[in-house]
């Protein structure tokens, strides 16, 4: 499990800092790397899915009744 570090003092037993280890999401649709803070769509509940924008509007706008 990685976790944002943002500075200041942590729990060195328990945490250990792991440079640029967490550098992208994955699209779990296409696959593809999502940079961080770029646009990205995540699930409300249920389990964690992460899309790419090109996915959301594929998958998620497309079925949406209008
Ligand atoms: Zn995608």
């Amino acid at each position: 499990m990685l976790i944002l570090y943002e500075g200041g003092i942590y729990d060195t037993v328990t945490f250990r800092v792991e440079p640029e280890a967490w550098d992208h999401e994955d699209c779990d649709a296409c696959g593809s790397h999502i940079a961080p803070m770029t646009l990205c769509y995540v699930t409300i509940r249920g389990s964690y899915v992460a899309l790419c924008e090109n996915c959301y509007q594929n998958h998620v706008l497309s079925k949406l009744v209008h």
